[in-house]
C-alpha cells in the first residue's frame, strides 16, 4: 500500500479515505467509479467498526435511505441481493448485508486496510506554518497498525470520514468531565450498551441511570425497560438537562421516518407508565463512589445512588489527527465554517439542512475534506444520505468535474418548510432558568430546501413535527408531569400553570 519517496508526482498518489464506515465506504465507491485510486484506513478490525459498536440497534432509516448510489452500482455487478427497501436494518445487518459485501468488491478490496489507525496528517515537508509550495505538496499520513508497526503513506488528497462515535461527550454539563467521572470510568458506559444480550449481566437487577435526551437514550431506556420485565429488580432513572420537554419525544406519527417517530412515542408511553423515573433540568457536576453506589450530583441536588451509568450525551470530532493541517472550522459547532450555521442546533431547532457539497466542505488546506458524521462536528443531526451526497460532490471535484461537484442535491423524505427562530429560549438546554409561559415557535420560511426533521441521536435537539409550516405551541416544561430539578420559582409557576398547579407541576 505504500507510496514512499518524494519523487512521486502528486497526481499519481492515491486519495486517502479515513474510516470505513458508511460514508468512507461510499467515498471509496465514488472514487473507484471516477477512475481514482482510494486508500482506505480503518482503525477497527472490521469494516464499519463504528457501526459495529452499536450493531444491536435498529436504524430508524429503512434500507432505501442507507445504500449509497455508487456503492449500489458496484454491488450490482456482483451477486449481491439488495435488501428489502422498506425494511429496517440493525447496525450489524448494515455491515453484513451492505458494507462488508461492498468491501469485498474486487475494485475496492485491495485498497482497504483494516486494523490501521491514522494517527496524524501533515503536508509533506511542510509544517502548519509553511506556505511555500503547500498546495502542491503531498499529504503524509502517519498510520499505526494494530501490531504496533508505524508507517508513512503519501496521498494526493484526504477525505476524513472518521466519524465521532469514538469520542463521546463527557457527562459534565460544561463540556468537561464531571468531577469524579474519570475515576468512575468502570461504572460508565458511553453509548448504547447491548443490555438485552451482550451486557445483560451488567444491568439486570441493577439501579441504572441513563443521561441524555436523544435517540441513543431512547434506545438504551427502551431496552432497559424490556430487561426490567425479565429482571424485575432493575431500576431505571433517566436524567436530562433540558427543562423544555415540548420536542423531547419528537414528531410521533408526523415523523417522516415512521420508526423514528415510533421510538419517541414508545418512550413517552414508558415514562407515563411510571416504568422510568425521570429527572429534568439536571446538569451534572460531580460523581462520587459511596458505599451505597455511585452518587451523581448537580450544583443543587444529588440523585439516589446507582450501580451503573449509561452516558448517551453525544459525541465530538477528534481534531487531533488534523492538528498539522489548516482547518476552517466554526469555533462552536466544529463543522466547516459555511456548513456550521446550516446545522447549528442553536439556530435550527428542527434540523433543516440544505444540500451542500465540495464548496461548503473545503478548508484552507486544499485537498482536505471532512465528511460524514465528522463534518457535522458537535451538531447531533447527521444522516447517512447527507454524507453520501457530500462524498459524491467531493469526489466529482477531485476528478475535475466541477459541474457535477456543484450540482448538489439531497433527496430526503419530505418535511415541508421547517426552520425555527425560537424567540424565547425558554427552558432550553442552553441554560434558561426562568419558568416560561407557553412559547410559540416562530417559524420562518427558509430559503433553502428543507428536509426531514433530523434526529438528535444523543442530545435530543432538532426534533419537530412535520407540518409544512410548523407553528408549534411548545408545551410548558414547568407544567409537565415530571419533577423539574431546576425550573421555576413558585410565583412564576402560577404564571405558567395558571391556577392548576396540581398534577405534578413539580418545580423544586
Ligand atoms: C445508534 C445510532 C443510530 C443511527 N441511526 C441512523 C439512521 O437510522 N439513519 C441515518 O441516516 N443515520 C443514523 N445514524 C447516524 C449516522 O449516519 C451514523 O452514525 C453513521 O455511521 C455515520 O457514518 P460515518 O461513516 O460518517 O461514521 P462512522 O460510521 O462512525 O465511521 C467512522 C469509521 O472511522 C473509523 N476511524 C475513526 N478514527 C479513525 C482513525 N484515526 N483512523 C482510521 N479509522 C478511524 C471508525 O472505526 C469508524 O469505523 C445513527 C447513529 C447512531 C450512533
Amino acid at each position: 500500500m505504500r507510496n514512499q519517496g518524494t519523487s512521486t508526482s502528486i497526481g499519481n498518489l492515491p486519495i486517502a479515505v479515513i474510516g470505513a464506515g458508511p460514508v468512507g465506504m461510499a467515498a471509496a465507491a465514488h472514487l473507484v467509479q471516477r477512475g481514482l485510486r482510494p486508500i482506505v484506513f480503518e482503525a477497527g478490525a472490521q469494516i464499519g467498526a463504528g457501526v459495529h459498536s452499536w450493531g444491536h440497534v435498529q436504524l430508524f432509516s429503512p434500507w432505501r435511505y442507507v445504500v449509497d448510489a455508487a456503492a449500489r452500482e458496484l454491488l450490482s455487478e456482483t451477486n449481491w441481493q439488495e435488501p428489502d427497501a422498506q425494511a429496517y436494518p440493525t447496525g450489524t445487518e448494515l455491515i453484513e448485508q451492505y458494507l462488508a459485501p461492498l468491501a469485498e468488491h474486487r475494485a475496492l478490496a485491495p485498497h482497504i486496510h483494516t486494523n490501521t489507525r491514522v494517527m496524524a496528517i501533515a503536508r509533506q515537508g511542510r509544517d502548519k506554518m509553511k506556505d511555500s509550495g503547500r498546495a502542491n505538496a503531498a499529504f503524509v499520513l502517519h498510520v499505526e497498525h494494530s501490531d504496533g508497526r508505524e508507517e508513512q503513506v503519501l496521498a494526493q488528497a484526504v477525505i476524513d470520514a472518521s466519524g465521532t462515535y469514538t469520542h463521546p461527550n463527557p457527562l459534565g454539563s460544561s463540556g468537561l468531565p464531571a468531577l469524579g467521572e474519570r475515576v468512575l470510568a468502570d461504572r460508565i458506559y458511553y453509548g448504547i450498551p447491548d443490555v438485552l444480550e451482550r451486557e445483560r449481566l451488567r444491568y439486570a437487577n441493577k439501579r441504572v441511570l441513563v443521561i441524555g435526551s436523544g435517540h441513543s437514550a431512547f434506545n438504551a431506556l427502551l431496552d432497559l425497560a424490556s430487561l426490567a420485565e425479565q429482571a424485575p429488580l432493575t431500576q431505571i432513572t433517566w436524567a436530562i438537562r433540558r427543562t423544555d420537554l415540548s420536542q423531547l419525544y419528537g414528531g410521533g406519527e408526523n415523523d417522516g421516518l415512521v420508526a423514528r417517530g415510533a421510538l419517541g412515542t414508545r418512550m413517552q408511553q414508558l415514562v407515563q407508565s411510571g416504568a422510568i423515573h425521570m429527572i429534568t433540568g439536571f446538569a451534572i457536576e460531580r460523581l462520587e463512589r459511596t458505599t451505597d453506589g455511585v452518587v451523581v450530583s448537580s450544583a443543587t441536588m444529588s440523585l439516589p445512588a446507582v450501580d451503573e451509568i449509561i452516558a448517551t450525551t453525544g459525541s465530538r470530532p477528534d481534531l487531533s489527527i488534523l492538528g498539522e493541517l489548516r482547518l476552517g472550522l466554526d469555533p462552536s459547532v466544529e463543522a466547516p465554517i459555511t456548513l456550521a450555521p446550516l446545522i447549528d442546533p442553536n439556530l435550527h431547532s428542527c434540523g433543516s439542512v440544505p444540500p451542500h457539497g465540495v464548496d461548503q466542505l473545503s478548508h484552507p488546506e486544499p485537498g482536505l475534506y471532512i465528511v460524514g458524521m465528522k463534518s457535522y462536528g458537535r451538531a447531533p443531526t447527521f444522516l447517512m444520505l447527507t454524507g453520501y451526497e457530500q462524498v459524491r460532490s467531493v469526489v466529482a471535484a477531485l476528478a475535475g468535474d466541477w459541474v457535477a461537484a456543484r450540482d448538489v442535491q439531497l433527496i430526503l423524505p419530505e418535511t415541508g418548510v421547517c426552520s425555527t427562530d425560537r424567540n424565547s429560549g425558554c427552558g432550553s438546554e442552553n441554560g434558561a432558568t426562568a419558568c416560561c409561559s407557553p412559547a410559540t415557535a416562530s417559524v420562518a420560511a427558509h430559503n433553502t430546501i428543507d428536509l426531514l426533521p433530523i434526529a438528535s441521536f444523543d442530545r435530543g435537539i432538532g426534533l419537530v413535527a412535520l407540518q409544512p409550516i410548523a407553528v408549534a405551541e411548545a408545551a410548558n416544561a414547568c407544567c409537565s408531569s415530571v419533577v423539574q430539578a431546576s425550573c421555576c420559582a413558585p410565583e412564576e409557576k402560577a404564571d405558567c400553570c395558571g391556577s392548576d398547579t396540581s398534577g405534578g407541576c413539580g418545580c423544586q
